[in-house]
């Protein structure tokens, strides 16, 4: 079926780093959407329209959000990134996809696990009062390769605040030394033990549903790792712990 477009605007771009931004795109009428599920988003571009999916980085409002790297060689990114407010760019008017709380596992904590850009449906989650409701304890658990890939850390650190002791939020820098959280990848740290420790929670088949969202190098390594801990993957027809949205 073919998309139907909404012409929005961009109403702020914010730049975290070189190549890594968030857009803000003021797009009435974008139908109600589940905190997790996508849009696409894209341009016209000669005689084809070139579009993406993006997770929303924001719960459903007149203006959302979207969390965007660069790709160098890619062919909407360098686009989107040359953008500046007041542009025009399209939004699908239907968002789609299943990575949200509704379709996630029951348990007393939840495990957020991103890298990169895949930090963007936990950002829209965290601004909804529904996790908040349905979770005891909340772990966020980003990966990035460099420092300077964190982004949303100011919110992430209110929430540490608002919500102690119910909320914890962890980056895991694989490039670089990091003294205000773990060096090293979120596989070896959930292998060692060092993510646990930090997030003072077990990470266990009794009391943890997980979902995890970004690079599909991390997604399979975790799921490998989630798996013999006796973990399964989470579906409607047989519940189990965790839940899987790749990007590529
Ligand atoms: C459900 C879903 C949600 C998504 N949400 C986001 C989001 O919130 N933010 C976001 O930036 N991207 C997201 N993506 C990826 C996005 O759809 C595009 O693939 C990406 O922006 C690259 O588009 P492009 O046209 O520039 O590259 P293309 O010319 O389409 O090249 C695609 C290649 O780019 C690489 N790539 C794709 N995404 C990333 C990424 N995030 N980080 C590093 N390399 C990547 C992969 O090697 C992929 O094969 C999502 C994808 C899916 C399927």
């Amino acid at each position: 079926m073919a998309l139907q477009w909404i012409q929005g605007r961009i109403a702020r771009k914010h730049v975290w780093y070189d190549g890594l931004f968030t857009l803000a795109i003021e797009c009435p009428g974008v139908v109600p959407f589940e905190c997790g599920q996508f849009l696409q988003v894209g341009i016209p571009l000669d005689d084809k329209h070139l579009h993406r999916p993006y997770s929303v980085a924001s719960p459903h409002s007149n203006t959302l959000e979207f969390f965007i790297v660069r790709v160098d060689d890619g062919e909407l990114t360098p686009r989107l990134w040359s953008m500046s407010e007041g542009d025009a760019i399209d939004v699908s008017a239907k968002a789609t996809g299943s990575f949200t709380l509704q379709h996630a596992p029951h348990a007393e904590s939840i495990w957020l696990l991103g890298t990169g850009t895949g930090l963007a449906p936990y950002i829209a989650m965290l601004r909804d009062p529904k996790i908040w409701q349905s979770y005891k304890k909340i772990l966020l658990v980003h990966g990035v390769r460099y420092p300077s890939d964190l982004a949303y850390l100011d919110e992430l650190e209110e929430y540490e605040k608002s919500h102690a002791g119910q909320f914890k939020s962890i980056s895991v820098v694989s490039r670089a030394e990091y003294d205000r959280g773990i060096s090293g990848r979120i596989t070896t740290a959930i292998e060692s033990g060092k993510l646990e420790e930090m997030a003072q929670t077990c990470l266990s088949p009794d009391s943890s549903a997980v979902m995890m969202c970004g690079n599909p190098q991390m997604l399979d390594d975790v799921e490998a790792i989630l798996n013999g801990r006796g973990m399964r993957k989470h579906k409607r027809s047989e519940l189990g712990h965790y839940v899987v949205e790749r990007y590529w």
